[in-house]
This record gives C-alpha cells, sequence and structure tokens, in this order.
C-alpha cells in the first residue's frame, strides 16, 4: 500500500519512482548536444508577413481616412449616388449649408451600398430652435443594418426615458453617460458594428449584433450584445429573420435634423 502511495505521488509531481524528474532527453544515439525542448528567442514571437495594410488617416480627427466609403460630402451628386428611399427612389431629404436634412414624411432614407461588419462615422445636428419635448425634439436615428436604432435626439436638457435618449441603442440600452452639445450645435457618432451570425435554423442569432458607439469622441456603448431588431412596443427577441448585408438607414421622425460628414470603413 505504501509503495501504491509513492508511485501515485510520483505521477502527480512529475517525478521518477526514484525521486529524480522526468525530463525527456536528447535523442538516442546522438552525439551532439541538443537542448530540449529548444529555447525561445524574441523572433521566434515577431510576425513579420504579410506586411499590415498602409492606409492614411484622416487630416483631422473625424475626417475620412483613405480606405473610408465617403457616403456623404456635402454635395449634392454624392446623395443622388449614394443614397435612396425605402422604395428605391430619390430622396425627398434636401441638401441645406451643405447637410443632408431630413424632411417631414419623406420617409427613410438609405443607402443603396450594403454593408456587414463596418466603423462609421457620422455628424448630426438637432434644430437649434428648440420645439417639442422628450422624443419628439430632435429625434432621427441612424439604423445599422437597417435593423438596429442607435437614437438621435436633442437629448440637452431634455428628459425622456433613459434607453430612449441619445446615443440609446433605443429601448436595449441607454447611454453609459449623456454627451450630449446644445441644440444647434454639431455632434458626432463614431459607431463600430459587428453584424450577428445566424444558426442554422435561420430564426436565431448564433451570435448576435454587438454595437460599441463613442458620441463627441467619449465612450457611451461598450460593445454591447443586441437581443433584436428595435423594436417601439414590446420586448426584442433573439429571433429574426435572417439577413446578411443590408443597408444603413436614416430615420424620419418629424424633425428637420441635419447630418453631415458620413463615411463608413468595412471591417
Ligand atoms: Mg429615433
Amino acid at each position: 500500500m505504501k509503495k501504491l502511495m509513492i508511485l501515485s505521488l510520483a505521477l502527480l509531481t512529475g517525478a521518477s519512482a526514484f525521486g529524480q524528474p522526468q525530463r525527456p532527453g536528447p535523442p538516442a544515439g546522438g552525439a551532439q548536444k541538443q537542448e530540449y525542448p529548444a529555447r525561445m528567442t524574441p523572433q521566434m514571437t515577431e510576425i513579420m508577413e504579410p506586411e499590415v495594410t498602409i492606409i492614411s488617416p484622416g487630416e483631422q480627427p473625424g475626417m475620412a481616412p483613405s480606405d473610408a466609403i465617403v457616403l456623404f460630402d456635402g454635395s449634392a451628386g454624392i446623395i443622388e449616388r449614394e443614397w435612396q428611399d425605402s422604395r428605391g427612389n430619390p430622396t425627398k431629404w434636401i441638401l441645406q449649408d451643405g447637410a443632408l436634412v431630413c424632411v417631414k414624411g419623406s420617409g427613410v432614407i438609405q443607402t443603396k451600398r450594403k454593408f456587414n461588419d463596418f466603423q462609421l462615422h457620422i455628424e448630426w445636428k438637432a434644430p437649434a430652435e428648440v420645439i417639442g419635448d422628450g422624443q419628439g425634439r430632435g429625434n432621427s436615428g441612424v439604423y445599422l443594418q437597417g435593423l438596429y436604432e442607435v437614437q438621435v435626439l436633442d437629448s440637452y436638457n431634455n428628459k425622456t426615458y433613459r434607453n430612449g435618449q441619445a446615443g440609446s441603442l433605443y429601448k436595449q440600452y441607454a447611454p453609459l453617460v449623456n454627451a450630449s452639445r446644445k441644440p444647434g450645435e454639431w455632434q458626432s457618432y463614431d459607431i463600430i458594428y459587428t453584424a450577428p451570425r445566424f444558426a442554422n435554423d435561420t430564426t436565431t442569432y448564433f451570435t448576435p449584433p454587438r454595437v460599441t458607439v463613442l458620441h463627441n469622441g467619449v465612450l457611451i456603448q461598450n460593445n454591447v450584445s443586441l437581443r433584436g431588431p428595435t423594436l417601439y412596443i414590446g420586448m426584442p427577441e433573439y429571433s429574426v429573420k435572417k439577413h446578411g448585408a443590408e443597408p444603413l438607414v436614416l430615420q424620419d421622425h418629424g424633425n428637420p435634423v441635419a447630418y453631415r460628414n458620413i463615411w463608413i470603413r468595412e471591417l
């Protein structure tokens, strides 16, 4: 019994039954002295190829880097080229002082291109003249893949439900802080979006959509995991019609919210 206990202990500790550590020795019959296992050098963990792709960052923070797709640069031509209404017709949103402005009742505006994972920069401005309150004040929205709304709202001294204010993932996640500027001032969202992956049954997320948002440079959503498409009424579910790449959509909520400097990088 005592012998058996010693043997068990030896196996557990890696020692031989004679108390010597068991290490693999050099190959049998080899005259050369070889260190085993091979000793690590710094170079063994340094990856040289392929080289990381070189791009040019924007000249100023918030400006498009060289590998971005510019979706709006203040010109009329780009609206026609990149945007349409939900039926595929030219949008009725207007170009005003270099900004793309929502026209009440004109419906959403959406990109002609479709996207999966991306980094998006978008700037927006609630009307300087404050009309209405709560959800009725400077309301629009950035719909990621046309399904998941990052709320645009004048949330400067404007009380509403916390999971519906500016920078919320509407009715799912309140922003971590309220980083709103005054109405009439330009604000920015930088959004990093990972599209959902679907399980085989086609109605269940294998991995849900994930979203990070910076509002005026401040982190307000930290890689949150969505429960489903944005709903006004009811609880979102991890159950959704399977989708692939989808357009970016801007909401018409009846307020003349303006947009400018919109660019996106596919990831
Ligand atoms: Mg909205």
